[in-house]
C-alpha cells in the first residue's frame, strides 16, 4: 500500500498563542517494525516513541548536530522504549522486549500503557556545546502521549496536549503512524476552552495517517477556525548511526588480551546495533590490525 512520504510539520495560529506540531511517521514506524520483529503492542510503543521523539527535537533541537533521546523506563513486561533523533528530523529506537504479547484492551486497542507499565519518562538533550541536559517525570499511564505531554508541563510550564497513534493491519503491518502536539503560550488562555473541544473530538490521528489526511489538515482539527501559519514543513525518517568502522572500533576497545583468547579459538566477533538491530561481523583475520592501532 502506498503512504503519503514521512514528514513533520511546525506551525503557529496567526496571533501567536498556539504552537502546533503534526508528523506522519506510516512508514518510518514500519520500518523499525520490519528491523525489530516487533509485536504489536512493541510496535505501537515503538511508533509512539519515535513520533513523541521526533516532536520534541522538533520543539528543541536547534542545530542539524545536536541529538535527542527519550527513553520510558517502566515495570511492565517491555521494560523500555528508547528513541534517539538528530536535529534533521532522523530518528532511531528500539523495545527492549520486542516480542512481548498481550491481549487488547477492552476498547480494542492494543495495551501499550500496561505493557510499559509504571516508571519513568526520560529526555536527555546532547546539544551542539557538548553538554547533556536530561530531566524526567513520572509516567501517568504508560500510553505515551498523556506521559509527553505531562513532561511538557512540568518542563516547560506550558500547557500541552499531545497525541499519538499507530495502526496496524491484521498481519501487524503498520498502516497509519503519527503524532500532533499543541501548546498554549503563557497569556493565551482565552484558547483553552477551544483546543479542550478540539482535542477531545480529534479522530485518532493513526486513523487520520492511515487515510492519507494532510499536515495541513490535522492542523484545521487542532485549531478550528483560527487562522494557522505553517513555519517549516520536512521529512522524516528512520535512519541510526551506526557503521562498521564503529563496530570495528567497539571491537577493538575488547583489549588485546580477549582479543587474543578469540584469535587463538578462531572466533570471529559479531555486533548488533541496538538501534537498528544491524549485524556487524568482524573477521578474526582483522583482529591483529585493529590491536595494532
Ligand atoms: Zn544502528
Amino acid at each position: 500500500m502506498h503512504h503519503p512520504p514521512d514528514e513533520i510539520l511546525r506551525a503557529s495560529s496567526e496571533d501567536g498563542w498556539l504552537r502546533l506540531i503534526a508528523v506522519r511517521t506510516t512508514t518510518l514506524t514500519e520500518s523499525a517494525r520490519r528491523r525489530h520483529h516487533t509485536s504489536p503492542v512493541a510496535t505501537a510503543a515503538l511508533g509512539r516513541t519515535l513520533t513523541g521523539c521526533l516532536m520534541l527535537g522538533e520543539l528543541s533541537l536547534a542545530a542539524a548536530s545536536s541529538r535527542l533521546t527519550l527513553r520510558l523506563i517502566g515495570d511492565g513486561p517491555l521494560a523500555a522504549v528508547i528513541a534517539d533523533c538528530d536535529g534533521r528530523g532522523r530518528v532511531r529506537g528500539y523495545v527492549s522486549r520486542p516480542t512481548v504479547e498481550l491481549p487488547l484492551r477492552a476498547d480494542g486497542k492494543l495495551a501499550v500503557g500496561q505493557a510499559l507499565g509504571h516508571g519513568q519518562l526520560v529526555v536527555s538533550r546532547d546539544l551542539a556545546d557538548g553538554q547533556i541536559y536530561t530531566s524526567s517525570v513520572p509516567m501517568q499511564s504508560g500510553e505515551i502521549g498523556e506521559d509527553l505531554a505531562a513532561y511538557l508541563d512540568a518542563s516547560d510550564q506550558i500547557p500541552s496536549a499531545v497525541g499519538l497513534g499507530v495502526r496496524l493491519d491484521r498481519s501487524g503491518r503498520v498502516v497509519g503512524a503519527g503524532g500532533w502536539l499543541v501548546q498554549l503560550m503563557p497569556g493565551g488562555e482565552a484558547h483553552l476552552g477551544l483546543i479542550q473541544n478540539s482535542t477531545a473530538s480529534m479522530p485518532p490521528i493513526s486513523q487520520l495517517m492511515a487515510d492519507s489526511t494532510d499536515l495541513s489538515a490535522v492542523l484545521a482539527l487542532l485549531a478550528p477556525g483560527l487562522s494557522v501559519q505553517e513555519s517549516s514543513r520536512h521529512s522524516v525518517s528512520f535512519r541510526c548511526t551506526c557503521s562498521l568502522r564503529r563496530a570495528r572500533r567497539a571491537v577493538a576497545m575488547l583489549g588485546p588480551d580477549t582479543l587474543a583468547d578469540l584469535v587463538a579459538i578462531g572466533q570471529d566477533v559479531e555486533t548488533r546495533c541496538h538501534f537498528c538491530n544491524r549485524c556487524f561481523r568482524i573477521p578474526v583475520a582483522e583482529f591483529s590490525a585493529l590491536t595494532a592501532r
